[in-house]
């Protein structure tokens, strides 16, 4: 027996419905803002991600399923999905188009991670960016479509945790009270973050262990050492979110996983203490990202979300879903020439838009009833052989258990109506 691979799910039919009314209502979303879908591939030059996401993070030291393809070449399987959508920016010139591009995507994200509860080695991330404006009410907006997108499928009680990590400039600054802070506390914190004392210690905020989040805790605060201009990129940002009554609280110890982050970054999580690891969403400001890919300057803003994490929440609030459209109606019939009439019926009403299920094989009228009241139908279409010869069917009601003879010329105008 073959199976799923370690750390990956089918979506069986039944839980469909969640996944097509998710997807939907994200693009209803991002067509309320103003945001294009765009579709890239699966895979890309693995240089890209290590690039954009940084060669210190867990994703590109650990997680990347990368390989080399018959000819070579460096391949990895999308482990986020900016950096696709700034390369595509970059690639089809999108920077003559009107700024800022805004883009949004829907689209399998691959990691080599320890699969647990919500957390899979592929899942589909839902997730938006706007290339191409500073202005902070453009992450105000971002920030605003994201909480409404959880509001909207009836989440409650969600936290929305807002930081600014500075720019190029500020950070450096920043980074050097962050070492002269950890310097003593090699005893307390666990011997990734000793490494990332040297190689990343922006990273040092966001390390999940227990003893290394106490110490984050009274490290210093990325937003006491701002430069002028991030620190009002930041109070306007506090402002703006604050007109959209967006309940947001400043979080010192968010950083994201990712280095292309600055100035604003933010996570969505929901209600409990179930720490970094349950986050239904994140995203952030990456005004460099664009630049350091090999474009001119472009500040941008993004935000993604994890839909294997949406439809946990929206399972555990017992939040509910429209059921996706199956066919109401079974034709059966009984003998050789009602099969001939029952398979033109169908085709008929499934021409006319009418779904519709079929009976096959030979079973009993019976058999052929339990199944059609199976299958959850409403009404059943019967021809036996006495009906297929009189050009009539038996049109029977499954819930009320009445059924009536009609001109199977009628059918279609009667079950439209
Ligand atoms: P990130 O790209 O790490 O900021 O992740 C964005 C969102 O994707 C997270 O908030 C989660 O909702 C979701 N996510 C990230 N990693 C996983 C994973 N391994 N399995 C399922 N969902 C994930």
């Amino acid at each position: 027996m073959y199976r799923m691979p370690r750390g990956t799910r089918d979506i069986l039919p039944e839980e469909q419905s969640h996944w097509r009314y998710i997807e939907a209502r994200a693009a209803q979303l991002c067509q309320l803002y103003g945001y294009e879908r765009i579709d890239t591939h699966v895979f890309e030059d693995s240089r890209l991600f290590v690039r954009s996401i940084g060669e210190e993070t867990d994703i590109v030291q650990k997680e990347m399923y990368s390989f080399s393809d018959r000819s070579g070449s460096w391949l990895t399987l999308r482990p986020e999905g900016t950096a696709p959508v700034c390369r595509a920016y970059l690639e089809h010139g999108m920077h003559s188009r009107p700024q800022p591009v805004k883009l949004y995507y829907i689209t399998p994200i691959f990691r080599y991670e320890r699969p647990q509860a919500g957390r899979y080695r592929q899942h589909q991330q839902f997730g938006f960016e706007a290339m191409g404006d500073v202005d902070p009410a453009l992450d105000a907006e971002v920030i605003e479509m994201s909480w409404r997108f959880y509001i909207g499928l009836g989440l409650e009680n969600l936290v929305l945790k807002l930081n600014s990590i500075g720019c190029r400039l500020c950070r450096p600054r920043y980074l050097e009270k962050l070492k002269d802070y950890y310097r003593d506390k090699g005893e307390l914190i666990c011997t990734d973050c000793r490494r990332r004392r040297v190689t990343n210690p922006l990273r040092l905020l966001d390390c999940k262990k227990e003893s290394c989040l106490s110490v984050a805790e009274s490290a210093p605060k990325s937003s006491e050492h701002l430069c002028p201009e991030c620190c009002q990129h930041l109070d306007d940002l506090r402002r703006y979110l604050g007109f959209l009554s967006l309940p947001f609280s400043l979080d010192h110890t968010l950083v994201r996983g990712l280095d292309y982050y600055t100035r604003t970054v933010f996570e969505i999580q929901p209600p409990g203490e179930r720490g970094p690891q349950a986050t239904l969403g994140g995203g952030g400001r990456y005004d460099d990202l664009i630049e350091e890919l090999g474009g001119r300057p472009t500040p941008a803003v993004g935000f993604a979300t994890g839909i294997e994490r949406v439809i946990l929440n929206l399972r555990e609030q017992q939040g509910s879903v429209p059921d996706l459209p199956y066919p109401t109606i079974f034709v059966a019939y009984l003998g050789q020439e009602a099969k001939e009439e029952a398979l033109k019926v169908a085709s008929q009403l499934r021409g006319a838009g009418v779904g519709v299920l079929l009976a096959y094989g030979e079973r009993s009228l019976k058999a052929q009833l339990r199944q059609a009241n199976a299958s959850g139908a409403k009404q059943a279409i019967i021809i036996g052989e006495e009906e297929a010869g009189a050009g009539v069917a038996v049109l029977r009601d499954m819930v009320k258990g009445e059924q009536k003879s009609v001109p199977r010329a009628d059918l279609l105008a009667m079950l439209v109506r």
